[in-house]
């Protein structure tokens, strides 16, 4: 499902830790790919993806402590947008109000109309007639009886009359003088869609007048959802959409491609079989829902773990055989600014404190020295012995600092060094992984 294939998407993110442009650009495509594998329309996708990269860029991802979960926002708000605007709820101005559903079979209509029902009666306070309009099984019209008697909802049919349209009005008769004022009117649908069921429900729809035409449909339909939702917007124009069947691990990416596809709101969500698993729509719980919001918020931050322990564990090595360079401490000072404020990790640190009680430890002399580690050469990084009097000038120069400065920085480099090797055994492991993995 979409979730899955988003997952994917980040899952790109997993084995790096950290975003790079390659990799928005790589998770944009996967993001893209999977809207259209949910058969979102290829221009839609493509605006979407645009949108994303233009955020992320404005946003300055890159630079951000976690790229990652900003780019999951991102994506979130942009999907929750596509899926439109805020709850609309059903209109409830006629006298009686009608509402008619429609929707292939099995699409969940005559469930969904007892919700509806039950929801009106008890939240608005309205009373609700349920009407029978599907002829062609019996077991259909006894079905709505039985939800209705559960709910406490009177249910009109005509078993004997085989003319939808007939009931129909009848039903609305019915209510003007029985004081119901809202009219639910569930449908015959067929398992898919042709010219018999469609001209049926829009002679209905012609007849009556609706309030409210509501478009059923299984979310676990998928790709067959948005062509029979066109069919049914075509000639229904209908006013809403309700997508049933979102309990269980259904992630819903039918919400995109619907809403996309025919423009119009969805309404309702049904969550479970029971009359009370109706919620009223809301784009960004959609939206997580889509997305499995935790799961791809934790594995972002797994994979942030994993690559902090590798990154240690790669550290341990070269320490181990003295290749600790400048890059390295440059990753360090990067960690540790992460990891926030050094004062308070170094006083975690049994023993430590007095070893690094020299170092300057506020965020401004963090500046100066990757000011001074970037105006090194590659070799004189990875080197540092190399680097002498003259280097030194070079790189106070090139890094707007003082030879001191410099030169302090290569004191701090060695203590660090050293220390780092003194603690190689023991309880120092701890320490490493402390000081590369982002505790
Ligand atoms: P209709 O043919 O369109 O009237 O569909 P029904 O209302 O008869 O529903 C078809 C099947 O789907 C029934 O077994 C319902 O219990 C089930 N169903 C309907 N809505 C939901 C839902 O939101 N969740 C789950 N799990 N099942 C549902
Ligand atoms: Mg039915």
């Amino acid at each position: 499902n979409l979730t899955d294939k988003l997952d994917k998407a980040f899952h790109i993110l997993k084995g790096h830790g950290k975003i790079t442009d390659v990799n928005v650009a790589d998770t944009l495509k996967e993001v893209r790919r999977a809207l259209l594998d949910a058969d979102v329309n290829f221009k839609i996708a493509k605006d979407f993806t645009t949108r994303v990269k233009e955020k992320a860029i404005g946003e300055n991802v890159l630079t951000t402590l976690q790229p990652g979960q900003l780019m999951v926002k991102i994506v979130k708000d942009e999907l929750t947008e596509l899926m439109g605007g805020d709850a609309e709820g059903v209109n409830l101005s006629g006298n009686p109000s009608v509402i008619l559903m429609s929707g292939l079979q099995g699409s969940g209509k005559t469930t969904f109309s007892g919700k509806l029902a039950n929801f009106l009666k008890t939240k608005k306070n309205k009373k609700p007639l349920l009407v029978a309009c599907d002829i062609y099984r019996p077991a259909a019209i006894n079905q709505l009886h039985v939800v209705g008697e559960q709910i406490g909802v009177e249910v009109y049919s005509e078993p004997e009359n085989k003319n939808p349209v007939e009931i129909a009005q009848n039903a609305i008769k019915h209510a003007k003088s029985n004081g119901f004022n809202v009219v639910i009117v569930d449908t015959a649908g067929r398992l898919a869609v042709d010219e018999e069921m469609m001209n049926e429900i829009a002679n209905v729809h012609k007849a009556i007048q609706p309030q409210e035409t509501l478009f059923v449909v299984d979310s676990m339909t998928g790709q067959d959802a948005v062509n029979t939702a066109k069919a049914f917007n075509d000639r229904l124009n209908f006013d809403g959409v309700i997508l049933t069947k979102l309990d269980g691990d259904t992630r819903g990416g039918a919400a995109i491609s619907i809403k996309s596809v025919v423009n119009k709101p969805i309404k309702f969500i049904g969550t479970g079989e029971k009359m009370e698993a109706i919620d009223v729509f809301y784009p960004s719980r959609m939206a997580d829902r889509i997305l499995g919001m935790g799961d791809v918020v934790s594995l972002v931050e797994r994979a942030q773990e994993q690559y902090d322990e590798e990154e240690a564990r790669k550290l341990q090595k070269k320490i181990a055989k003295n290749e600790f360079g400048f890059d390295d401490f440059l990753s360090q000072i990067q960690q540790i600014k992460k990891m926030g404020n050094m004062k308070d990790l170094v006083g975690m640190i049994p023993g430590a404190g007095k070893a690094l009680k020299d170092v300057e430890i506020e965020d401004d002399a963090f500046k100066h020295v990757e000011a001074i580690i970037y105006s090194m050469t590659p070799e004189e990084r990875s080197k540092p012995t190399i680097i002498d009097s003259k280097r030194k000038i070079r790189i106070a120069k090139g890094s707007g600092t003082k030879v001191e400065q410099v030169n302090q920085l290569m004191k701090q480099f060695d203590q660090m060094g050293k220390m780092m090797k003194m603690m190689q055994g023991g309880a120092g492991k701890n320490l490493m992984r402390a000081m590369g993995g982002g505790m």
